[in-house]
């Protein structure tokens, strides 16, 4: 039987050898990272060691790196009234979000959704720069003066890449506070919290081939501070995210992150080479597909496309019947397929988005893998688009 072939990467990516290593080595130390003995001070090193590198991959200072359990927690931290310079009236009076982000962030963390406002997207999935003017003054008219934003780097669904940098000006250019998931995007593209002029950021370790089960939470500048963490208790993590770090899984993250940053420009050019391969192919052998976000700046891996007449969850399974897995763009929750949320703020046809297909690709997907693709789904389609008429009529 032929191998199966993995292109769901933006679900999460296998982990890299150079990790694998990490973790195991690190799973060995019996130590508490908090002792002050020999065994502590070595599950210490790893944790230390990871952080610098995790901070480098994003440009960042070490010190400002707080590990946590993934993007999800990340995410929750950073979305919290109360960040400041430590004033007594530093609490955020209002949550800004563009209306494509994770469901992560969509949650808002710690705002009352009474807050909460959403920032539309043009039809390719890109933020709505005038659009999130427009909010900015609508609030600050209002009297809002504490404002935090939140914009993804690159969408998980369309992998299309967010302006982020011209986000940061406006939301700086009013003394607000800027978030930004980093999660699909690092290890990726350049990310550097710098450039970007994030204050805060999030990232997940195993969107780049890191155990699943961390992430960090990273502040551009140390005096930026969060008075009410998500999880308290002891002291760890500068008072952060308290509770025993995951010393193996931090380890193998420190490891993924490094060989990612080294990787990054040869991965992401042979990606994105491959990527073109597939959507070429797919429009020349099927000229009606439509793929989502194209016009936009992409990320290297992901293309999000439907077919007029397919539906998402059976191409889904015929594919992985086909031992080809990849994902569709309508999130399922307890057994109900939801329209995605993407789609819908890119005003896509609610029939057309029923039959978005996810495919992500990472650094060991091969060109042959593609072509499998391309001819699964061609052969596929046609019994697809035939059964879907059947079911129509
Ligand atoms: N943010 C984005 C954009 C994501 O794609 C994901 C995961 O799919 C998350 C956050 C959540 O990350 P984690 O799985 O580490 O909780």
């Amino acid at each position: 039987m032929a191998e199966r072939i993995y292109l769901d990467w933006n679900a999460t990516a296998p982990l890299r050898e150079e990790a694998r290593v990490a973790t195991a080595e690190a799973l060995g130390l019996c130590g508490n990272p908090s002792s002050v003995h020999a065994e502590g001070r070595a599950a210490r090193a790893r944790i230390e060691a990871a952080r610098e590198k995790v901070a480098a991959l994003l440009g960042a200072q070490p010190r400002n790196v707080v590990f946590t359990s993934g993007g999800t927690e990340a995410n929750a931290t950073a979305l919290c009234p109360s960040w400041g310079a430590g004033e007594a009236d530093d609490s955020r009076d209002g949550l800004v979000l563009s209306a494509i982000e994770h469901p992560s962030v969509l949650a808002a963390g710690r705002f009352s959704r009474s807050l909460i406002e959403l920032v539309p997207v043009t039809p390719d999935g890109v933020l709505d720069l005038s659009a999130l003017e427009q909010v900015l003054s609508k609030l600050a008219g209002q009297g809002r003066r504490r404002l935090m934003v939140s914009v993804m780097l690159a969408n998980n669904e369309t992998g299309v890449v967010q302006p982020v940098s011209k986000a940061a000006e406006l939301v700086h250019g009013r003394g607000f506070l800027l978030h930004v998931d980093a999660v699909q995007a690092a290890g990726r593209i350049p990310c550097n919290i710098n450039e970007l002029q994030a204050d805060v950021l999030s990232v997940s370790g195993h969107k780049i081939g890191a155990p699943k089960g961390v992430g960090a939470l990273v502040k551009r500048e140390e005096k930026l501070h969060l008075s009410d963490p998500l999880i308290r208790g002891g002291g760890q993590e500068r008072g952060l995210r308290a509770g025993t770090e995951n010393v193996a899984a931090i380890a193998g993250f420190g490891a993924a992150a490094a060989a990612a940053q080294k990787a990054l420009a040869a991965e992401s050019a042979r990606m994105a080479g491959l990527r073109d391969r597939l959507e070429a192919g797919l429009k020349s052998r099927m000229p009606q597909a439509v793929i989502f976000g194209a016009g936009a700046s992409r990320l290297p891996n992901t293309t999000l496309f439907a077919v007029p007449g397919i539906r998402a969850e059976t191409a889904v399974i015929a594919l992985d019947l086909e031992g080809i897995a990849v994902s569709s763009g309508a999130a399922c929750s307890s057994g109900k397929v939801q329209p995605s949320h993407v789609l819908a703020a890119m005003r896509v046809e609610p029939s057309l988005a029923q039959g978005a297909i996810r495919i992500s690709l990472g650094p060991s997907t091969s060109e042959s893998e593609v072509d499998r693709f391309l001819d699964a789904w061609i052969r596929l389609s046609n019994a697809l688009v035939r059964e879907t008429d059947g079911i129509a009529a």
